[in-house]
Order: structure tokens, then sequence, then C-alpha cells
């Protein structure tokens, strides 16, 4: 016999119930490719947006190895300790090249998979980072309809996928270790221009001296940058998430910094730009698949592609001529 799915409105209800069962379907169906359950995701999406937004949600990243998954165990952990109900989410940039994963295996949080008051859900899949984003940016609307009050949003340290997290996060730590007195070097200067907040993780045992000296190169280097249009300072910390000492002072950070934004309005402003923000994405990635995917389109754009290169046509009469025919299609 056919199992019946549950309706968007079941679903609904259930992930209003804080239901973790209907909130995963939920996201399965926003994660889907199927246009049906697109249709399905819309509908539980527009239902669970009246009682989303409000929440934390936070930003975290670092190259593979600097200890995200240990932090975000031990930094989860602490969260629940408090009350608070997390959910983990992640942007895999990985996953659209490769189908492989840097992020890894989230069943390594064992102790915060086990929490009930804790959700775990591993990047989604797609063609494009664009699309993945999307689909988390969707996501975190159920998580917090669902009733999580903290977000969490992990990406690794290669680029393009900091910048999608950034914009769909209210605070963004930036995750490292103290190396070899080169700490500043390889840094992307865009990720530290992003960071809210830099934690230098490992400080324990022999390598305590060594992560409180990166911390002090940090707070030099983090004081070069501009001033931020939150208002806010952004400063380094160390902190171990093996022995979880200095965890609690990363939240105290980041609890100080909602206290400014919330007050001086930063807070509601950056959301509503970020809304526009994802608006206008959601257009571009739509446009473009549908534009590369259409069948007539394929054909021309390999003709033009020819053409171009053996000089028959200008770059740019190729484009418009593919971009009418797509418009008077
Ligand atoms: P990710 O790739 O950034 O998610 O890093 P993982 O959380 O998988 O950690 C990479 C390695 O560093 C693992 O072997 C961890 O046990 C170790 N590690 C993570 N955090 C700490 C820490 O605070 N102190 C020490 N000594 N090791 C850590």
């Amino acid at each position: 016999s056919r199992k019946i799915q549950p309706s968007a409105t079941e679903l609904i209800t259930g992930i209003l119930a804080h239901d973790k069962v209907a909130l995963s379907r939920g996201i399965t169906l926003v994660e889907s490719t199927n246009l049906t359950h697109l249709a399905k995701a819309n509908e539980i999406i527009s239902g669970c947006l009246p009682y989303a937004n409000k929440s934390v949600r936070i930003g975290i990243t670092g190259v593979p190895g600097v200890g995200k998954s240990t932090f975000i165990e031990s930094f989860g952990k602490y969260l629940t300790s408090l009350g608070k109900k997390v959910a983990v989410l992640a942007i895999d940039p990985s996953s659209t090249i490769s189908h492989g994963s840097i992020l890894g295996d989230k069943t390594r949080m064992e102790e915060l998979v086990k929490d009930e008051n804790a959700y775990i859900r591993p990047s989604a899949s797609g063609e494009t980072l664009g699309g993945v984003a999307r689909k988390t940016r969707e996501t975190i609307i159920l998580c917090e309809a669902a009733g999580f009050d903290t977000i969490i949003i992990e990406t690794v340290g290669v680029g393009q996928s900091e910048t999608a997290v950034h914009s769909m996060v209210d605070f963004f730590l930036l995750l490292k270790i103290s190396g070899a007195g080169d700490e500043l070097q390889g840094i992307k200067r865009g990720i530290m221009e992003m960071a809210d907040a830099v934690v230098i993780n490992k400080a324990d045992g022999d390598n305590i001296n060594k992560a409180k000296l990166t911390k002090t190169e940090f707070n030099r280097a983090l004081h070069l940058f501009p001033a931020k249009k939150s208002g806010w300072i952004p400063t380094a910390a160390t902190c171990s998430a093996i022995t979880r000492e200095g965890i609690d002072k990363v939240w105290e950070t980041i609890s100080n910094y909602f206290e400014l934004v919330k007050a001086n309005h930063y807070f509601e402003e950056k959301r509503k730009e970020q809304n526009q923000y994802w608006m206008m994405e959601t257009i571009n990635e739509q446009l473009k698949s549908n534009f590369y995917n259409h069948a007539d389109i394929i054909k021309l754009l390999e003709a033009n592609k020819k053409a171009v290169a053996n000089n028959e046509i200008s770059p740019f009469a190729a484009a418009m001529q593919l971009l009418e025919k797509y418009f008077k299609k």
C-alpha cells in the first residue's frame, strides 16, 4: 500500500507544535527539486513565516580542521544548558561540486545530536551554491517556526559560501587556530571584514600561550578595519572546544552584540536588507537556471559559442540574440 504523505497543512501544524519529524519532512520538501514538492514547500514556508524571525542567527566559518564541529558541539551544549533551543544547519560548498563533503558527518556532534533541545541538519545538496544557500535560508524559517531560537549556520572557509552565510545571519564568527606566526596571512581580507568576532580555538595544553599571542595579533589587525555600520567593534578571543574553556565568553560577546544592535535598530535594518537581498538572489537564480535549461537556448548557445570563437559574430550580438530568443519565447 502507498504511504499517504502528510499535507502541507498537517506539516505546518506539526512544525508549529515543535515536532521534529514534521520539521524534517518540511525541510526535505524545501530541498527537493520536484516541482510538486516545491509547491508544497512554498505553502509550508508561507504558513511558517508569521512564526519565524524570533531568533538569533549565528554564522560560523573556518578552514577544515580548526574544530568547527567540536566547537559547535560544545557551544550548542552550553546554549541548551542556558535553556536555548538550538538548530544547526550547514552550507557545504563542496556538495555542489563533488557531492562529497568538506564539513563531514554531523553525527560527530555526538552529545548535541542526542539533545532534545537541539536539531542538526546536514547541508542540502544542489547544483549551485546559490541554490543550496536559498534552501538553507528557507530552512531557517522552518526551524524558527518549530521553536528554535538560536540558529547556527556552519560553513567552510573557502570564499563564496561565507558571503552566502553572511547574508543570512545576524552575527558572523570566524574560527581560527594559532599557527607558525603567520596567522594573518592566507586569510582573505573579505572574510576578516565580515567577522564580528574571531575565536582562536584549541587554546589548551601547550597551545595556550601561542593562542593568546594569536589573539593579540588579531585584535591589532581587527582594529585596522573601517568601523562597522552596526557600531560593533569586532574582537578576538581564545577558547578550547575540547576543555570548553572560554565557550561561555564567546556567548557573552555574542549577547553583547545583540544587545547593542537591538538597541540601535541595526538588527532589524540588516534583516530587512537581507530579505531584499534574498528576493533578488532568488530572481537571479531562477532566471539563470530557467535560461540555461531551456531546450532552444541550449542549442543556440552551443552554436553561438562556436560562432563567437570563430569571430563570425560579436560576443555582444551573440548574447543579445540568445536573450531575445529567450524573452520572446
Ligand atoms: P572541523 O573540520 O573544523 O569541523 O574540525 P573538527 O571539529 O572535526 O576538529 C578537527 C580536529 O581538531 C579533531 O581531531 C578535534 O578533536 C580537534 N579539536 C577540535 N577542537 C579542539 C580543541 O579545542 N582543542 C584541541 N586540542 N583539539 C581540538
